[in-house]
């Protein structure tokens, strides 16, 4: 073993608690959670973490992991250094202070052959009609024409296409999710790229995002699919240099609103607007997202977005004159 790894091993063994909590929802490391080894299927917490050894271990099934042990685990790599790679583009700046820090894995590395999904895409948007999951849901028909969403019978599944490499899918008898390997894109991103656009609502589900573009058809949508996935948000709009206002209409739970304070506050560092808004606040408790509400009570979410929706505007447009007036001074 080489100097540099030795060295790089002390460095980012450490981390093993950050890792756990950040990347595996892991809310307390002082009491056992549900064991990490893919094999052992724990329904008792079983693992526990050492701070001393820098280490968790099952007590059930005996499994041990370091911080290059867990990634291994997760991105299903065998190799040392390789592992190490990935603990240090997880960590870019663990010299100076890495918590603050956030970064996207995308692994379109030499790993992971991308695959195109057009054939596929347009299978399932033949058998679109043998499915009334999205009727169920009230979702407006025209939309499924125009993202070409479609059904897998096979897998029973409804395919949304994010790009000809990438799709989402989610089971229509079941709770299942689905996402194509490689980078998790979000629904729409391509609207980042355009600060004409600007006011963009950024929900966490394509069900979500086509629940508003419903009652709207005009509202640009951005869905984040799954709200972990926010980090994709903050690398895009960098990015793109994107300077609307973006306006997080996250579910109506404690996930939902921890994720809106976090993600309002990492674009607030960026100096990009935002802005937390709650649709569906007056509606029961049972409401939890955009779907639900929609099913619920099209008018009265309709009403909810041309309220909040029209403010937005006003306050955009007092802005822009202020702007103005101060260029001409
Ligand atoms: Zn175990």
């Amino acid at each position: 073993m080489s100097y540099q790894n030795r060295t790089d091993i002390d460095k980012y063994k450490p981390l093993l608690a950050d890792y756990l909590l950040k990347y595996h929802n892991i809310r307390s490391l002082r009491k056992p959670f549900n064991c990490l080894n893919p094999n052992h299927n724990d329904n008792h917490p079983s693992m526990s973490y050492s701070g001393r050894y820098n280490i968790c271990k099952c007590f059930a099934c005996g499994a041990t992991y370091d911080l290059f042990g867990l990634i291994g685990i997760d991105y299903n790599i065998d190799s040392f250094p390789e592992q190490i790679e990935i603990a240090k583009s997880l960590y870019p700046n663990i010299n100076t202070d890495y918590q603050k820090e956030f970064y996207v894995i995308e692994r379109n590395d030499n790993n992971y052959k991308t695959i195109d999904f057009t054939n596929y895409y347009q299978k399932c948007k033949k058998n679109i009609f043998k499915t009334n999951y999205l009727e169920n849901r009230k979702i407006d028909k025209s939309l499924l024409e125009k993202y070409n969403v479609g059904y897998d019978e096979n897998k029973e599944m409804i395919i949304f296409p994010i790009n000809k490499n990438s799709y989402f899918a989610r089971g229509v008898n079941s709770d299942l999710k689905l996402k194509s390997k490689g980078t998790s894109y979000l629904w729409n991103e391509e609207l980042l790229k355009d600060s004409d656009n600007n006011i963009i609502y950024v929900t966490e589900s394509i069900i979500d995002s086509l629940s508003l573009e419903t009652i709207n058809k005009d509202v640009k949508t951005v869905a984040l699919n799954g709200v972990s996935n926010y980090k994709r948000l903050i690398k895009i709009v960098k990015e793109f240099n994107y300077k609307g206002l973006l306006v997080l209409a996250f579910d109506k739970d404690k996930t939902g609103l921890y994720y809106q304070i976090l993600v309002d506050k990492e674009l607030t560092d960026i100096n990009v607007d935002s802005f937390s808004c709650s649709l569906i606040n007056n509606f029961d408790d049972n409401c939890k997202d955009l779907n639900n509400a929609l099913m619920e009570n099209r008018e009265k979410l309709e009403k909810n977005f041309e309220y909040i929706n029209l403010n937005l505007e006003k306050n955009i447009e007092k802005k822009e004159e202020k702007r103005k007036e101060e260029l001409e001074l």
